[in-house]
């Protein structure tokens, strides 16, 4: 990043620019509006579009929490109720059939555990209320090359040349942050050698709202409830079993995931071709410097095994959000102190969701005799624990 006085003629000052228009970008981008601030968001790709009918194999386990914010946005009431399915139990197996732990939301006295939405039906539901927000200037589509630090203002540079200034550059633009590299903040990246192995499927027997989970010594499979006879699939596994599951025809997948599921939702269809995610853990050094912040994947990567990336993300968006709608009259956006308070306030959620999802991928990836004893009798001592149960199960509807 080049620290410059560049001089601002001609060049637009926004109070804030958004650098990835993703969900968490996005939602950012709408959760700064009732503050009444002036926001640009750039993003290259215009979203996706699933075709009518069609399920998007993207999908998020949203948190209860994060639902609330989603709908104080006005978002969660534009997605089809039809198409949003409520998690009502999880139910968590060892590789020795009697390890196994059930969360239940009747349990822990709350209406769901999570919900399970489509990726696309997210962003169309944001870009929608993006597109007639006077207060949202989308730049789409559009992609940020350079970042400056001037004295009284940000400058971004776009591929075509034009710059783009504003008190504060928020960078949302995920994994390979450009936002982050060019601030010049470290990032300590851990890769899993594992891919996200994703697909949906149609079941012969219905699910009930549970979502499901095995934990096997060569990964991670998860099949989670979509509406209807349907299940979406996440199955964290190395590099080369994911060839493997991705060289399948349709009915040999169908047929390896519903043995590896032990028949839990019976035979299985396939709805979407399988696609594969490449899984790593990022550690960011910080989340804020002069007049810039990080949040989502620019700001933290984490195994998927606890369906909590996008769910700190949108956590990050909602103190951002109130930290800069708190501040002085006249207080700039990119005031250092400001952004220190919202960097406080993310390092604990973060580091918590990292380490967790760090320590049990370790240990249900061990092929240790001793780890695969500790982790067996884990679930079901942990299982016996409801005090614990419900400490975990706070955490995760945050
Ligand atoms: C298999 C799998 C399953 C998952 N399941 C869950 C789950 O159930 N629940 C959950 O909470 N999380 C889940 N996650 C994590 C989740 O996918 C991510 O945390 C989330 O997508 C991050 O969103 P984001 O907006 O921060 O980043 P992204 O979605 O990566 O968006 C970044 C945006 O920035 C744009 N961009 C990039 N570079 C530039 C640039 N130079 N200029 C401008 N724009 C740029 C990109 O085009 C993109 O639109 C899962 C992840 C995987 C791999």
């Amino acid at each position: 990043m080049n620290t410059a006085t560049a001089n601002r003629n001609n060049v637009n000052l926004h109070d804030v620019a958004i650098i990835g228009g993703g969900l968490v970008g996005a939602s950012l981008a709408l959760a700064l509006q009732p503050a009444g601030l002036n926001v640009a968001l750039v993003e290259p790709q215009p979203a996706a579009v699933t075709a009518d009918g069609d399920w998007d194999s993207r999908i998020y386990a949203i948190s209860p929490g994060n639902a609330a914010f989603l709908t104080r946005l006005g978002v969660w009431t534009r997605l089809d109720p039809q198409r949003v399915q409520r998690v009502e139990t999880m139910v968590i197996s060892g590789d020795r059939r009697d390890s196994r732990l059930q969360f239940s939301a009747y349990d822990a006295g709350l209406p769901e555990l999570a919900y399970i939405v489509e990726s696309s039906a997210l962003q169309r539901a944001m870009l929608d209320m993006i597109a007639v927000e006077p207060g949202v200037c989308m730049l789409c589509p559009a992609q940020a090359t350079g970042l400056a630090v001037m004295d009284d203002a940000a400058r971004v540079t776009l591929a075509d040349g034009s710059l783009l200034d504003a008190q504060l550059v928020v960078g949302t633009d995920g994994r390979d942050s450009l936002v982050r590299r060019e601030a010049g903040i470290d990032a300590k990246i851990s890769d899993y050698r594992q891919s996200g192995v994703v697909a949906n499927f149609a079941t012969e027997k219905p699910h009930h709202g549970s979502a499901f989970q095995w934990f096997f010594e060569d990964g991670i499979l998860a099949l989670l409830p979509l509406p209807g006879n349907r299940v979406s699939m996440v199955w964290s596994t190395s590099e080369e079993y994911t060839q493997t599951l991705l060289s399948l025809d349709a009915q040999a997948l169908a047929d390896r995931v519903a043995e590896a599921s032990g028949g839990a939702v019976g035979m299985l269809q396939l709805m979407t071709p399988a696609a594969a995610f490449p899984l790593r853990l990022a550690k960011i050094a910080r989340l804020v410097s002069a007049r810039l912040a990080l949040a989502g994947d620019a700001a933290h990567n984490v195994h998927p095994l606890a369906g909590q990336g996008v769910n700190l993300g949108f956590r990050d968006v909602r103190v951002l959000a109130e930290v800069l709608a708190s501040r002085a009259p006249r207080q700039d956006c990119g005031d250092l102190a400001l952004l220190r308070r919202y960097e406080r306030a993310r390092r604990e959620d973060i580091a918590a969701i990292a380490m967790s999802t760090d320590a049990l991928q370790k240990l249900f990836g061990s092929r240790s005799v001793l780890l695969s004893g500790v982790r067996n009798f884990g679930l079901g001592a942990l299982n016996q624990l409801p005090v614990l149960k419900n400490l975990l199960i706070q955490h995760a509807v945050a």
